[in-house]
């Protein structure tokens, strides 16, 4: 299969970035020239009760001003965000605190920019359902066949454990140096943006609850109603003690298991790839409401956020793993590097593990000497499960959505929430560009931020893939230099 579509004409990262970029622009501008407008209500156009109806809206206040037919006076100022915050009144408050009065504001008094950025989130959130529609499937095709793909269950064994292990440890630095990262460099800190959807988590329940709640959710009561509910760590636990067991079976059923889980894999893959295609029109829409509704402010937290993400992948890519080389597999780092580079390359322009998985492979065995039995088990695993640039993005980017959202740093409840997610997504995400992004829906789920403002995000995904499909395929391979050495 194509690692990434690339359309007749231009490749899909450029279509993507001129998405970004239009959206972008349209959106500042329509924000600088139409953020602000004025209306005072026709005595015809008067909604019914009323002798006059004035309102003002601009992008951080929205001031509604009317008399009813008895006289009384009234004045209503709302937050102009789009937003949920507990204490401050805003629209979407006033949607449902005054649903006439939000008629009225809907009907007379919007700006244009307003009404621009309304739509583009609306239009926009169709395409997030769309990767919130492939992300359930998805990873449990990916998960069993992923699994399964080990063969008979008689030679999991020792390479299992110990692959297993590696893959474990350096997703967990990887996703530590993640957090140290982002807690240092804060991003998303005193760049509050409210979007709608999202209600405030922040120290609802105590750190040993929270662990056990996430411990009881890996033993699901009932694996049908998890998968229906999307209930994430219940769908990846079941999805591994299936393929285990199908493996532990084996014969004709694991056959028909690891044939039937393979194919379905490839399909959704497949349906991934072509929703992945919509990026540019869906990352044009998402750009378009952000910039629109918060003017040009955001570019400057997302520089700070994509600085986080790069930081930290370039610790574990450039300081973690040549130290696990070094002292575990007894391998010069530069030299393994050097051996890897095709591979590296290759992930980095393709942004697909999965579509790089035959070069790592070559790479592996033929520069870098590893024999073909270590390569052949760790490297197809590793390009399902073993994701530390995808784990460490992913508790980068939550993080960086929960500060935006919040406006403060979070407990460290919080964090390992996230943490704990990331590790697990990252096990279940593909090996394809964006899956990443496709499986962030989840945690943003789990800790209960909107899932709107991904669209902040989904602008330079494309740049941060690249980075991090190299970083997973580098692990991958040092994972087998690891695992190599001691088999
Ligand atoms: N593109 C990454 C990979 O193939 C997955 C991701 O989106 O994080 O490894």
């Amino acid at each position: 299969m194509q690692p990434d579509h690339e359309t007749r004409g231009l490749a899909q990262h450029w279509q993507i970035l001129i998405g970004m970029l239009a959206g972008a622009i349209i959106g500042i501008l329509l924000n600088s020239t139409q953020g602000r407008s004025e209306a005072k209500v026709d005595v015809d156009a008067l909604p019914p009760g009323l002798t006059s109806l004035a309102i003002v809206d601009s992008p951080d206040r929205v001031e509604i001003r009317y008399k009813t037919t008895d006289g009384d006076q009234h004045k209503i100022i709302v937050d102009g965000r789009q937003g949920a915050d507990a204490d401050v009144p805003t629209i979407d408050k006033l949607k449902s605190s005054h649903p006439g009065v939000y008629r009225w504001f809907a009907d007379h008094g919007r700006s244009t920019s307003r009404i621009v950025g309304d739509s583009a989130r609306k239009f926009g959130g169709l395409f997030l359902r769309m990767l919130q529609m492939v992300a359930i499937p998805l990873v449990v095709s990916s998960l069993i066949s992923g699994v399964m793909g080990l063969g008979d269950a008689s030679q999991l064994g020792k390479m299992f454990g110990k692959t297993m292990t590696y893959y474990l440890c350096t997703s967990f630095l990887a996703i530590v140096t993640g957090l140290i990262v982002v807690n240092v460099i804060q991003p998303g800190v005193g760049q509050e943006m409210v979007f709608a959807g999202g209600e405030k988590v922040v120290g609802t329940t105590s750190l040993s609850e929270t662990l056990f709640a996430q411990l009881e959710s890996l033993i699901p009561k009932n694996p049908f109603h998890a998968l229906a509910n999307g209930d994430f760590l219940s769908i990846i636990s079941f999805s591994i003690m299936f393929a285990i067991c199908a493996l532990i079976v084996g014969g004709k059923t694991a056959s028909f298991i690891k044939d039937f889980f393979e194919s379905c894999f490839e399909v959704m893959m497949q349906l991934t790839l072509f929703i992945i295609m919509l990026a540019p029109y869906g990352v044009f829409l998402l750009m378009l409401y952000v910039t629109s509704t918060h003017g040009a402010s955001v570019f400057s937290s997302l520089a700070w956020y994509m600085c986080a993400v790069l930081t930290a992948l370039g610790i574990h890519a450039c300081i973690t793993l040549p130290l696990i080389l070094r002292y575990f597999a007894k391998r010069s780092p530069w030299e393994y590097a050097r051996s890897m580079s095709p591979a590296l390359l290759t992930a980095f322009s393709t942004a697909s593990s999965n579509g790089t998985l035959p070069l790592t492979m070559a790479c592996v065995e033929k520069r870098a000497g590893i024999d073909n039995k270590t390569s052949s088990f760790v490297l197809p695993l590793g390009a399902t499960i073993n994701m530390d640039g995808t784990a460490l993005y992913e508790a980068v980017a939550v993080l960086f959505i929960a500060q935006l959202h919040h406006g403060e740093s979070l407990p460290l409840s919080y964090q390992l929430i996230v943490a704990l997610t990331a590790l697990l997504v990252s096990i279940g995400a593909a090996g394809i560009p964006h899956a990443g992004l496709v499986m962030m829906v989840i945690i943003l789920q789990a800790v209960n931020l909107p899932i709107e403002m991904q669209g902040i995000i989904l602008a330079v995904d494309r740049v941060l893939d690249m980075c991090r499909t190299s970083v997973n395929v580098w692990s991958d391979s040092c994972g087998c230099a690891v695992v190599g050495r001691e088999t």
